[in-house]
């Protein structure tokens, strides 16, 4: 009860600021400044092993014209379409991560950190080439792509970013999770998670994603498992290539396996909210709404943006004007707030 009651409140809150006067034009603010669809400056690559497959890939993430969106392209396979746009309607299997796939059964998996970096960093267009089945998971966070991302610089293609606002609120359920979208004039995450594990138990966060929250609060935060559940994956063939401690944390109980500490003392829910960002960003452009996720995972996230595209008014497509743009999580990003790698708290 108490939980409904607070969602409402926050609601109406947005509710509030989303009909505040529109300033977007006044004195001495050029017409172009909302114009800020974004690409990057130049290629970056990354280069490792994919957590479930174990397999190594070469990923690069290559500049791409205003209105391409972000889509993957195989380069190890010869023939046919090997493009796999990154939308919410080519996600396929999501038990452990999200994997896209498209019409000739092209497929990447293991999408949703990679998506959450060019998400959070403001990059609307990319052409990301890689040459495996699945995304390198580097260190188990998205810091590695955001900060090659960042470095490289992003450059600016002069057209409105197209957002897709929620206008109504849409859940999904399933076996007591569930996921939420609520009106609000930015994009905001609410997780909530609750574990048996001593070391996670419950925990929970609120994030307004402006003013490069992701790069500063999110994006570090590595991906983890329960140790009881690391010997059934591997049996199933998943988590080939995960090593405690260097590309995701493991949870013992009162245990914590993770080499260096954990890089925030709630870690595991700032990961959550990293993997919502990046099923999130599979909508096909920005979202301003609010999600609320509790002990949702990347299934429900997807079947929350196809009740969203399904329910007739639950949203609509809009080019942002200068207010809205200054609200995109790509805006007032610093460079220097990427966290350190060395950065602990436990
Ligand atoms: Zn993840």
């Amino acid at each position: 009860m108490f939980q409904t009651v607070t969602k409402i409140e926050l609601w109406l809150f947005c509710e509030i600021l989303t009909y505040l006067p529109n300033t977007a034009h006044v004195a001495g603010q050029s017409d172009q400044e909302h114009k800020v669809q974004n690409t990057l400056k130049a290629s970056v690559t990354f280069e490792g092993v994919g957590l479930h497959s174990g397999q190594s890939a070469r990923l690069v993430i290559n500049p791409a014209a205003a209105g391409h969106g972000i889509v993957f392209k195989r380069t190890d396979i010869a023939l046919g379409n090997t493009l796999v746009p990154a939308l919410w309607d080519h996600v396929e299997r999501t038990a452990l991560c999200t994997r896209l796939v498209n019409s000739a059964g092209v497929s990447v998996s293991t999408v949703e950190h990679v998506m959450a970096a060019l998400a959070g960093c403001g990059v609307h267009n990319a052409l990301i080439e890689i040459d495996g089945p699945e995304v390198p998971i580097l260190d188990g966070s998205s810091a590695e792509f955001v900060r090659g991302i960042m470095g490289q610089g992003t450059h600016r293609l002069a057209t409105p970013v197209s957002a897709i606002q929620v206008l109504k609120p849409v859940t999904v359920e399933k076996d007591g999770a569930t996921a939420t979208l609520l009106p609000c004039d930015r994009l905001m995450i609410e997780f909530h998670i609750d574990f048996d594990e001593q070391a996670i138990g419950r925990q929970s966060r609120i994030l307004d994603l402006r003013n490069g929250a992701f790069v500063r609060e999110l994006c570090d935060s590595r991906t983890f498992c329960r140790r009881v559940d690391v010997e059934n994956m591997q049996a199933n063939g998943l988590a080939l290539g995960g090593v405690p401690g260097e590309n995701a944390i493991v949870f013992d109980g009162s245990r914590v396996e993770s080499g260096e500490g954990l890089r925030h003392s709630d870690e595991p829910v700032r990961h959550k909210m990293l993997d919502a960002l990046g099923d999130l960003a599979l909508a096909g452009g920005p979202l301003l709404g609010r999600y609320v996720g509790d002990r949702a995972g990347h299934a429900l996230t997807n079947t929350l943006l196809r009740e969203l595209f399904a329910t007739p008014g639950a949203m609509r497509r809009v080019d942002c004007d200068l207010a809205m743009t200054a609200r995109l999580p790509g805006q007032g990003l610093v460079r220097s707030e990427i966290p350190h790698p060395s950065r602990r708290v436990a």
